[in-house]
Order: structure tokens, then C-alpha cells, then sequence
């Protein structure tokens, strides 16, 4: 039953309770005035919590809204990381762990290195302000193909 059928049935209640004319000080006319008081009571706690549910509702649609845009975002940024061959796939010597190195990073002019996220082994290190075509090349060579027969 709608929030607002509930009140207009129990205004209804108290309109044909005072049109019966009943007499306040019996004990019926106590008890009617009393049920209907409660029905009214029943009502108004009724619309507070519709209200608190609809409130409560929209909330949650919302955040679920922002989880699929989230979860839209991440799935697509993983992809990208999977995908791209741009990457330089360098594997772990001691644990066998894939690190992906951007490529970008390389004509950064800071020497750095690249830790083994599983093991925290240094797996790369960028010593060279300038590493020419050539040895990226020779980087992704050796790491992506160890069987390949090119003799
Ligand atoms: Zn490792």
C-alpha cells in the first residue's frame, strides 16, 4: 500500500468517527479515538521510513553507478597493459616474474632502476641518457624470445 493511500484511509477513519457523533466519554468512543490515534501514529512512522528507504535507495544506485564507471575504467586500463606490444617485457632471472616496462621511460635522463615486484631483484637498470633503437631492440629480444632460432 502507497505511503499516502495509508493516510488518506485513516483520515478517512477519524472523518467518519466524528460524523457518528460518538460519544467521547464511553468507553467505545475512548477505544475508537484510541485505534484510530495509533492507525495515524502507524502512518506518520510509516512515511518516515518510506522516506529514509527511498533516500537510502537512490544512495546505493548511485554508488553502484560509480563502481561501474570505476570497474569500466580499471578493466579498460588492463587491457591496454596486456595488449600494447609497446611494453618491454623483462623476466625475473631468480623468480621468473614478467615486469612491463614502459618504453617511455627510458629517455628519461635520470638513472634509475626497475626492482622485480616479486622479489625485488633489479631487473633493469637505466645507466644511458641516450639508449639508441637498437638496444631496445636487443632488450626485447631477449626477453620475449630466449627459443627463438635465428643461427
Ligand atoms: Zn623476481
Amino acid at each position: 500500500m502507497e505511503t499516502s493511500e495509508l493516510r488518506s484511509k485513516v483520515a478517512y477513519l477519524e472523518g467518519l468517527s466524528a460524523g457518528l457523533s460518538l460519544n467521547e466519554g464511553s468507553g467505545e468512543g475512548q477505544l475508537i479515538k484510541g485505534i484510530i490515534g495509533v492507525l495515524g501514529a502507524f502512518a506518520g512512522s510509516f512515511e518516515e521510513m518510506d522516506k529514509s528507504y527511498s533516500h537510502l535507495k537512490g544512495y546505493l544506485e548511485s554508488v553502484d553507478e560509480d563502481l561501474s564507471l570505476l570497474e569500466d575504467k580499471f578493466y579498460d586500463e588492463e587491457d591496454e597493459l596486456s595488449g600494447d606490444t609497446d611494453y618491454i617485457e623483462v623476466e625475473c632471472p631468480d623468480c621468473a616474474e614478467k615486469v612491463y616496462i614502459d618504453p617511455e621511460i627510458l629517455d628519461d635522463d635520470e638513472v634509475f632502476e626497475i626492482a622485480c615486484p616479486n622479489c625485488s631483484r633489479i631487473v633493469f637498470i637505466n645507466e644511458d641518457n641516450h639508449i639508441s633503437g637498437q638496444e631496445r631492440g636487443m632488450i626485447q629480444m631477449s626477453a620475449n624470445s630466449p627459443e627463438e632460432e635465428d643461427i
